[in-house]
């Protein structure tokens, strides 16, 4: 496969480059000699993610969307390899955007699913965790079953686009042949994720760190698995280089299981803050309706026994991580205030 081959650097495509894991990806890429562009609309990414101390000869950005056909088939034609991670994501993003999302995740893997078979191009889909839906026994293994609710219930909207992009990519590959690897992605965190789309960690950091109460919704006694980003790049990575990852689904996150209550104390204990935990009703979160799942945790058997991947972080390092970013961050910003907005009354 391109990449891991005697053939040398390979150029690859990289949807939603300048996001929060695409930009990660796209730094390792770069880093063992490989070539990439990157298509992004900027909507959630920022072209500051792929700012290096370094010039960067082998990276192209292109500013543009995965819903313009045209361009999308140009750069499929100009790569060897897509991996696509644009889409809408965040649950804040989706159930205040249902519409835009359903349109980008489903309509804009569909572009680019189509032009990796014209061009007969490798293609890595980012799923999600999101499709196991309410399922909360666990580990979850690759062919668990989704648990949604009802279709008027926005959360579900993403797990269902998620699920077709799946299903596309499954029948290219089944019918036509078209080389997919599906990535089922896990709960992930690290620098440069937004705290603005309802992701949990960096949120509890920022309010952790601004002394405010840390909001932890519905009763915090539901789990989740939270891997570092350079564990999930690692993954990622390790299944382009392997040729038995093709036509396969594999799940990629961290197996270290902690109630969000808990993971609330553990940001204040990391974070030396004297703020408290504040228990907030879902429906004052989301809106009337939300659904939760209890319970999210990822077998990664197959990643493993397909790759060798092990992750080399654990929680703790995960969350002094965002930490300090989100202190590097608040220093950056009182740094360019102007001098007239530092003065408290
Ligand atoms: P992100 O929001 O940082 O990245 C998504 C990127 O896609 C952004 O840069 C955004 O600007 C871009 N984008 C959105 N719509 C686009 C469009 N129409 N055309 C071109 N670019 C567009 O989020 P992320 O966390 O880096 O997510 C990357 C992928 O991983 C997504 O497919 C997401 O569903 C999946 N995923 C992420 C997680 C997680 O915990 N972060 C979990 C499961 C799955």
């Amino acid at each position: 496969m391109p990449g891991a081959t005697p053939d040398g650097p390979a150029t690859y495509l990289v949807t939603g480059g300048a996001g929060f894991i695409g930009s990660h990806l796209v730094d390792a890429l770069l880093a063992r000699g490989d070539k990439v562009i990157v298509l992004d609309n900027l909507s959630t990414g920022r072209l500051s993610n792929l700012d290096s101390d370094r010039p960067r000869p082998n990276l192209r950005f292109v500013h543009g969307s995965v819903l313009d056909e045209l361009v999308v088939d140009e750069l499929v034609h100009q790569c060897d390899v897509v991996v696509h991670l644009a889409a809408a994501v965040g649950v804040k993003l989706i159930v205040e955007q249902p519409l835009r999302s359903l349109t980008t995740n489903i309509r804009g893997s569909q572009i680019v699913i189509e032009a990796a078979y014209r061009h007969r191009r490798t293609i890595l889909l980012a799923s999600s965790s999101e499709i196991y839906g309410k399922n909360s026994s666990g580990p979850l293994r690759e062919d668990a079953d989704r648990i949604i609710g009802s279709p008027a219930v926005v959360r579900w909207a993403y797990s269902t686009a998620k699920a077709v992009d799946e299903i596309l990519a499954n029948a290219y590959h089944a019918e036509r042949g078209l080389p997919t690897i599906v990535a089922r992605l896990f709960n992930t965190v690290g620098a440069r994720q937004s705290p603005a789309y309802g992701m949990v960690i960096p949120r509890l950091v920022r309010q952790a760190l601004a002394g405010q109460p840390l909001s932890v919704y519905g009763t915090g006694a539901q789990t989740r698995c939270f891997a570092h980003v350079a564990d999930v790049v690692a993954a990622l990575v390790a299944l382009l280089s392997t040729p038995a990852a093709i036509g396969q689904t594999v799940n990629i996150g961290s197996s270290e299981e902690i109630s969000i209550r808990r993971l609330a104390d553990l940001v204040i204990e990391a974070a030396g803050s004297p703020s408290r935990v504040e228990l907030i009703p879902y429906e004052r979160a989301y809106g009337a309706g939300f659904e939760d799942m209890d319970r999210r945790v990822p077998d990664t058997g197959r990643l493993r026994a397909l790759t060798g991947w092990a992750p080399r972080h654990a929680l703790r390092d995960v969350l002094a991580d965002a930490i300090a970013e989100a202190r590097a961050e608040a220093a950056a910003d009182t740094a360019a205030a102007p001098a007239g907005q530092l003065i408290r009354s």
